[in-house]
This record gives C-alpha cells, sequence and structure tokens, in this order.
C-alpha cells in the first residue's frame, strides 16, 4: 500500500507520505464511493460505465469545492490521516472486476474515472491510465476510457500526457469568467482560468467539454450561468478550445448547497443549439 500527504495550498502538491480506506456513505443527501472500482453504472452521459475511484472511500479530496458536488463538500482539513490506493492495487482490483465481467458476459461500454474528488490529483495517475489500457485491451477491448476531470492538474506534464491516451478526456469549464467559477466551483489553492484554457487547447481537439448549467444564489450573491453574456463569452472558449464534443448537463441529484436550481430542458437545449451552429458536437444531458 502507497501513502500519500495533500498539500492544500498546491494542488499539484500530492507526495508519497500517507493515507488509505473503503463502502458506500451518505452524507446530508449527497454520497461518496465506498470502493475503488465501482459499479457497473448506467452513466447518463456515458453508458454502462465501470467506475474507479482513485480518492480515498471515506472522505472528499478536489482541488475545486463545487457548491453542486454530489459528493459533498471539499474538507477545509483532515481529522485523521487520508489514503488513496496504490497503483498496485487498483490494477488488481480492476483486473478482477473485469474479469468477472467477461465471466458473465457483461462487459462495460466505458471505464470511468470519476469517484470522490479529482482523479489526476492521484501521483500515480499517469501509471494508471497505463494499467488500465493494458487490462481493457485484455478483457473489454471494445470500451472506452473516460476521465472526468476539472482541468486543474493540466500543468503536470505526465497527466496530459496521460489524458492524451485516452478516449474521452473530459474536462471542466463550467463559465468563461474567473468570478463566476470562483463562485461556483471554489477552485482550492491557485487558478487561472487564463491558463487553464492555454492547456484545454494543447490539446488541439482531443478533449471533451463538459459544462454544468444552473442558477440560485450563494453567499448573497445571486448567478445564472447561462445568461446570454455567459454563453456569448463561454462559447468563444470554446471555439478556442475547439473540442470533439461539449457535455452540457445540470443538476440530477442532491448538492450541499442548498440554493440552487437547475435549468430547464428547453434552457439546455437553447444553449445546445448555439454549440451545434459552430459546428461542434454537443450532447444534452437533464
Ligand atoms: S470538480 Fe468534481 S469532484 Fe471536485 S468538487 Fe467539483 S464536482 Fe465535486
Amino acid at each position: 500500500m502507497v501513502y500519500f500527504r495533500f498539500d492544500w495550498e498546491d494542488p499539484s502538491g500530492l507526495k508519497p507520505s500517507i493515507l488509505l480506506v473503503l463502502h458506500f456513505l451518505p452524507l446530508m443527501g449527497t454520497f461518496l464511493f465506498d470502493k475503488i472500482i465501482f459499479g457497473p453504472v448506467i452513466s447518463r452521459r456515458l453508458g454502462v460505465s465501470l467506475g474507479i475511484n482513485l480518492l480515498p472511500v471515506d472522505t472528499k479530496v478536489c482541488s475545486f469545492d463545487c457548491i453542486y458536488c454530489e459528493c459533498g463538500w471539499t474538507p477545509d482539513k483532515y481529522t485523521k490521516k487520508v489514503v488513496l490506493p496504490s497503483r498496485d492495487e487498483v490494477k488488481q482490483r480492476l483486473e478482477e472486476k473485469l474479469q468477472e465481467m467477461a465471466d458473465n458476459n457483461q462487459l462495460p461500454d466505458v471505464i470511468t474515472f470519476a469517484g470522490n474528488g479529482e482523479p489526476t490529483m492521484h501521483p500515480e495517475f499517469a501509471g494508471i491510465i497505463d494499467d488500465t489500457l493494458e487490462m481493457r485491451s485484455r478483457y473489454s477491448p471494445s470500451a472506452r476510457i473516460a476521465v472526468l476531470s476539472n482541468a486543474t492538474m493540466l500543468h503536470k506534464e505526465e497527466v496530459f500526457r496521460a489524458l492524451l491516451k485516452v478516449d474521452d478526456n473530459i474536462q471542466k469549464l463550467d463559465s468563461a469568467f474567473e468570478e463566476t467559477i470562483r463562485l461556483i466551483d471554489n477552485p482550492r489553492g491557485r487558478f487561472n482560468l487564463g491558463k487553464v484554457v492555454g492547456q484545454l487547447e494543447s490539446f488541439k481537439g482531443k478533449v471533451i467539454i463538459q459544462t454544468m448549467f444552473l442558477r440560485g444564489s450563494w453567499k448573497g450573491v445571486d448567478f445564472d450561468n447561462t445568461t446570454d453574456q455567459e454563453i456569448d463569452a463561454w462559447l468563444e472558449l470554446v471555439k478556442k478550445i475547439a473540442p470533439s464534443q461539449v457535455m452540457i448537463y445540470t443538476i440530477a441529484r442532491d448538492t450541499p448547497a442548498d440554493t440552487l436550481r437547475k435549468v430547464s430542458f428547453d434552457d439546455l437545449e437553447r444553449i445546445a443549439k448555439r454549440i451545434r451552429g459552430e459546428g461542434i458536437a454537443v450532447q444534452v444531458s437533464e
């Protein structure tokens, strides 16, 4: 087993040092995944998805603290040591699960890195992606490999290169305004939207942009990332990034903040129409 320490001041600073645990833990309507490998679940965006959680099984670790996160709030402090699964442990659990699914002739459409926080913060993320590619080839060659990420670790070359190897490199961009991102995504540590957009452009199209649309108020501030001003600016960034696809969606489950409202399917379709108008593929999920 390998242990790690997380340094909140520097999201890139996961260092070998401490932590571990695992089950499905309800938390005020939100929830944590209690296993390294979870599902398969039916994902509204991806199909039959076998999940991989590279974060602890008893708490959340993320470089964002989104007010809509279905895992609940990101802790300010940890009262006990945080344990991430080791590369070997992930490989072994994944192989066991894929073997079981192959035996039952129920292979997944997609193997998805998601779970209790930001998967690219795991210090062995790149090696784990290599192992997963190998397992996929051996047991489930038709399955896609997807990573759901908040784009805060793209400055790490090994993370960037690993993401280029997966089929669905899905990166979050919830607004073109840093002020809106600071309100709804709550970045921990350093965050510079211009740099993130530059990194997303560097994928040269081998990236999918995911955007959560929602309205509400938080800390006394009203917000709505579907206004014309928001969509005009966001669409300009999307065009600059030139992704292979855009995934847009809204709140579907309980959120830690109780002052949020989902947007209607008609609103999502109105945004989707503008994306399609730019010749970019879009997937809408309610
Ligand atoms: S980036 Fe994802 S895991 Fe992290 S707080 Fe936001 S929704 Fe939750």
